[in-house]
């Protein structure tokens, strides 16, 4: 590509500034125009159902750079600027105003949106609210009050997160989970366990294998849900924490190929070679599947690896997976990806710490390190290196360190 040829990135999440950022680190010198529908410069997310919720956290501090750093870099930041669509022919992209930006390279790094209850079993409901942006948490400030009775839907991370948070401002918690365990899609049952304790021995009202048969209320506002079991509890607010499907509409309405994500090769390249696909959005190959990453670490090397290959010097992009969770006093922290796992292996560690580690027959795929960052590291370290340690040195050995002279 020319090196004054205008690249342009929809989507000023995680990975669209991820993608800015390292175009102009590696010497593109061309415009560079970064296009989002929110208000806000580019923010992390991961803050929004911890200490931001809690309220520990200020708005500045959430952002990745400060404003000024964009004019510095000469990255055109337009927000509360929506693309409407792609025109693959004249290689420009139009805004909901109008307004064309011609493209010799296209980013799309439009993440994703979280998953909605139906309106019909009232999801549509004032007091119903879902965690995403910071205009989510801005609406529902007023909720997170001493006595007031929250339900969480939905024990993934988020929901899980923000359970922890609620209990911990003094709020009576429900969450339930449809699945037979909370974490059932991304995690060990040792993992759930573990939580499943932690948020019990808080005072959350836990309760899995249990739906949500419908929320109903009274002048358009939730006060209570009934679930499948029949039960119905009284709630004031509910948080919707049941998953996220990818923003793919620019890319389908441009005949992209797609099938949850949008499908990009090693080098991030969509079906149009001109068109690249990080982050929350893209689908990619790992290990023969098909996948996509909800990660900020995803998100950031991504971006760069787009950045790499639209600037012709791309090595390919390997995906390293990584992710932590804050709940209560723990943090958790996963290195890989435990897709596949036919064992898990409990080492126990000093105090509260302890860590589960899965394998595939002799493989090593992933560690969840509970209030272990040194185990963390060392399994992080192993995971990307490919090594796999025996999983009686895994329990026996005192010393972190030493699970990385084992066998290769
Ligand atoms: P996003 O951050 O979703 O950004 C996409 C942006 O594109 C959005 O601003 C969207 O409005 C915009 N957009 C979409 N369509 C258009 C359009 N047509 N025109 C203009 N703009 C458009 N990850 C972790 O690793 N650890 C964590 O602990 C963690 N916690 C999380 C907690 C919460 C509450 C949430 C919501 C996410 C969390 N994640 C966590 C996930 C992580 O934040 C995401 O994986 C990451 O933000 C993805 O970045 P992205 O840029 O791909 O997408």
């Amino acid at each position: 590509m020319d090196g004054a040829a205008p690249v342009v990135i929809v989507g000023a999440g995680q990975a669209g500034f991820s993608t800015a950022a390292k175009l102009r680190d590696f010497g593109h010198a061309g415009p560079i125009a970064l296009i989002g529908e929110e208000a806000s410069p580019p923010y992390q997310r991961p803050p929004l159902s911890k200490a931001y919720l809690l309220g520990e956290m200020s708005e500045d501090r959430l952002l990745l750079k400060p404003s000024s750093f964009y004019a510095q870099k000469d990255i055109e930041l337009l927000l509360s600027a929506r693309v409407e669509r792609i025109d693959r022919r004249s290689r420009e992209v139009v805004l909901a105003d109008g307004r064309a930006f011609p493209y010799a390279r296209l980013v799309l790094a439009t993440g994703a949106r979280p998953k909605t209850l139906p309106a019909a079993i009232g999801g549509e409901l004032d007091g119903v609210y879902a965690i995403r942006t910071i205009r989510d948490i801005a609406a529902m400030s007023g909720a997170f009050r001493p006595g007031r009775r929250a339900l969480v839907v939905g024990g993934g991370y988020v929901g899980l997160e923000a359970a922890a948070v609620a209990s911990k401002l003094g709020l009576d918690v429900t969450l339930i989970e449809a699945g037979p365990r909370i974490l059932g899609r991304v995690a060990a049952a040792e993992t759930s366990t573990f939580f499943r304790e932690l948020h019990r021995s808080h005072g959350v009202d836990l309760r899995e294998a249990t739906t949500l048969a419908s929320l109903g209320g009274a002048h358009g506002r939730i006060d209570h849900a009934t679930l499948g079991d029949g039960a119905r509890i009284a709630v004031d607010f509910a948080i919707v924490g049941i998953g996220v499907q990818p923003n793919v509409e620019l890319a389908v309405a441009a005949g992209l190929e797609t099938d949850d994500g949008v499908l990009v090769d090693a080098h991030l390249a969509t079906s149009d070679p001109l068109i690249f696909a990080v982050g929350d959005c893209a689908s990619f190959l790992w290990r023969g599947q098909r996948i996509r990453l909800e990660s900020v670490g995803n998100a950031i090397d991504q971006g760069e690896a787009a950045a790499a290959s639209i600037l012709g010097r791309s090595e390919g992009f390997a995906a390293k997976p990584w992710f932590w969770s804050d709940q209560f006093d723990v943090k958790l922290q996963i290195a890989g990806l435990s897709s596949g796992y036919d064992r898990v292996v409990t080492r126990p560690g000093a105090g509260a710490a302890r860590s589960f580690w899965y394998y595939r027959g002799e493989e090593l795929l992933a560690v969840d390190a509970v209030n272990d960052g040194r185990v963390y590291m060392v399994a992080k370290r192993l995971i990307e290196a490919g090594r796999s340690p025996s999983p009686e040195l895994v329990v026996h050995a005192d010393d972190p360190k030493a699970l990385m002279a084992g066998p290769a």
